[in-house]
Order: C-alpha cells, then sequence, then structure tokens
C-alpha cells in the first residue's frame, strides 16, 4: 500500500481562532483511517483541511500531488468526496436528483450502471427513488449522502460521523456497506467518528486528536486492544 493522502504539520485557524497545531496523518491507497477524538478536538476541521474549506498552513499531498490552497471543487475534481456532518444531501430534491449532483461533473457513460451499483449497496434508495431526501429516515439520508459521494468515482472518501443520531442497527448496516465499498471499489477512506468501538472495528490506521494536536497513533487494532489508551481517551 502506499499513501492516498499525507497531512504534514497541518495547521488550520478560523480567523484568529487556531483549531490545528501541525496535525500529521496518513490514509492508504485502499486504506480506512479512523480520525478519533472527543468534541471540539478538530476533527471536522481536519476533514475542511484536506478539502480546501478552511486556512491551512503545512502540506496536504494527494496521491503525490499538493493539494494545500487548492479550491474545494478542484479537489474534488482530483477524487476527493466529502459527506459532511450534518449529511449533505438536498433536501428539497429527490434521490434522483441528487444521484444525477453526485454524478455531474463525470463526464463518462457508466453513470446508469453505477446508479446500480449504489442500489446494490443500498437497496431502499431504489424504493425512494422519487422521493424527496427531506422525507427519508435519517439513516436513509445517511446512505443517499455515501451513495452521492460515491457517485464521484472518488479515490478518496471522507465521512464525518456517519453514525450520528442513528438507531444502532442502522449504524450496523452503514458500517457493513462501507466494508463493502472499500472491498469492491478500493476507495481510501478517511472517517471521523464518535463511536470510537465501530470506527476502529471498519479502520486498519487510527488516530487520536487532541485540542488540535495527534496524541495517539497506530493500527486500529493496537488502539483498540491498548487499555490505557482506552480508558484514557475513549471513555470505555
Ligand atoms: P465535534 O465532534 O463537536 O464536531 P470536532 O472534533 O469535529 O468536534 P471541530 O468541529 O473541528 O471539532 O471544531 C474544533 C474547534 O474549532 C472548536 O473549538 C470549534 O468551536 C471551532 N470551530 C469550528 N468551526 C468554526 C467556525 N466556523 N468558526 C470558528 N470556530 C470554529
Amino acid at each position: 500500500m502506499s499513501a492516498l493522502l499525507e497531512l504534514r504539520g497541518v495547521h488550520a485557524a478560523y480567523g484568529q481562532t487556531r483549531v490545528l497545531h501541525g496535525v500529521d496523518l496518513t490514509v492508504e491507497q485502499g486504506g480506512v483511517t479512523a480520525l478519533l477524538g472527543a468534541n471540539g478536538a478538530g476533527k471536522t476541521t481536519t476533514l475542511r483541511a484536506v478539502c480546501g474549506m478552511v486556512r491551512t498552513e503545512g502540506e496536504v499531498h494527494l496521491a503525490g500531488e499538493r493539494i494545500e490552497g487548492k479550491a474545494t471543487e478542484d479537489i474534488a475534481r482530483r477524487g476527493v468526496a466529502h459527506v459532511p456532518d450534518g449529511r449533505g444531501t438536498f433536501m428539497e430534491l429527490t434521490v434522483e436528483e441528487n444521484f444525477r449532483l453526485g454524478a455531474y461533473i463525470r463526464r463518462d457513460r457508466e453513470v446508469e450502471s453505477d446508479f446500480e451499483l449504489m442500489f446494490g449497496y443500498f437497496p431502499r434508495l431504489r424504493q425512494r427513488w422519487k422521493q424527496q431526501a427531506g422525507t427519508l429516515s435519517g439513516g436513509e439520508q445517511q446512505m443517499l449522502a455515501i451513495a452521492r459521494a460515491l457517485l464521484l468515482r472518488p479515490r478518496l472518501l471522507l465521512l464525518d460521523e456517519p453514525s450520528f443520531g442513528l438507531a444502532p442497527l442502522i449504524v450496523q448496516d452503514i458500517f457493513t456497506i462501507l466494508r463493502r465499498v472499500r472491498e469492491a471499489q478500493g476507495v481510501g477512506i478517511l472517517i471521523v467518528e464518535q463511536n470510537a468501538n465501530l470506527a476502529l472495528d471498519v479502520a486498519d490506521r487510527a488516530y487520536l486528536l487532541e485540542t488540535g494536536r495527534i496524541v495517539v497513533s497506530g493500527p486500529a487494532h493496537e488502539i483498540r486492544e491498548d487499555e490505557q489508551i482506552r480508558r484514557s481517551y475513549l471513555g470505555y
């Protein structure tokens, strides 16, 4: 495996408020990296730094190319899809319209067959095809947001708290699908999660962020099994 995404000494700030203080982080090609940490640690900001949504210093490499300082749309075109917290679906539009928007920057003719692929992952979305996204359940909206992001055929998928506000069974479904997606599509995933257990289960690497600094990093299974880390940082 080689590095798909590499952050080196990344600082980020909102105006005068400095939030990230030199974050180093890697996502391997086809790998899953979990970014864990308490509320306000800077996890969402780290994802924003990758997709050019916050003022950033330091280096962000995507497949060997520097992308820091580039426009969000340019970064999306280079293969970075972002599923923000709060889901990022267009509530007023139907499932079909959300799918078509997801694929809007693609010029290939395989979009329709990718729709079928998404129905394979998320069969409920086929049943909801003509329904407004705003009328879907929370779980279905999260599925739609992930499907929409995958329709970009990204190299890197950024997921911000996909389990947030969802019932445990739906969360299990979503994580099962993420495993399948990773295997089938070979996409690299950077996932921010409050649910550390679940994230460590699906990830191969993990980082723990505390007030804008990485305090622990390593193979996910080692972090999961380290009782001291669990007790000190993960609260279980
Ligand atoms: P959460 O799980 O609560 O989303 P997080 O780890 O994702 O936490 P961030 O959302 O990255 O944390 O926020 C990190 C810090 O940056 C917080 O102190 C937050 O108040 C601040 N912050 C976030 N967004 C903005 C903004 N747009 N303007 C100013 N400060 C912000």
